[in-house]
């Protein structure tokens, strides 16, 4: 059976680009299972530096998007006063 990973858990996991076709990897994974690239520790070290970046981005947009909110909020009760 072919299995391909929903599009839900795709996203929700820590992934990375492979380096030889760029699809996305899950964490964990030590082969591509898109083109079977065999990573080496340096591939691992670089995706696992993806991941942390990709994570970080995740909060600090999680961060941003609240204030924003609160400040559109806020314009538009002003305009509209
Ligand atoms: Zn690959």
């Amino acid at each position: 059976m072919d299995f391909e990973p929903e599009f839900d858990s795709r996203y929700r996991k820590p992934c990375a680009p492979c380096p030889m076709c760029k699809k996305h990897i899950n964490h964990g994974e030590l082969e591509c299972y898109h083109c079977g690239y065999e990573l080496t520790v340096y591939d691992i070290r670089l995706l696992k530096q993806y991941m942390r970046k990709q994570k970080y981005n995740g909060i600090w947009l999680a961060l941003k998007v609240p204030p924003i909110a609160i400040i559109l909020f806020t314009i538009y009760f002003l305009l509209f006063e």
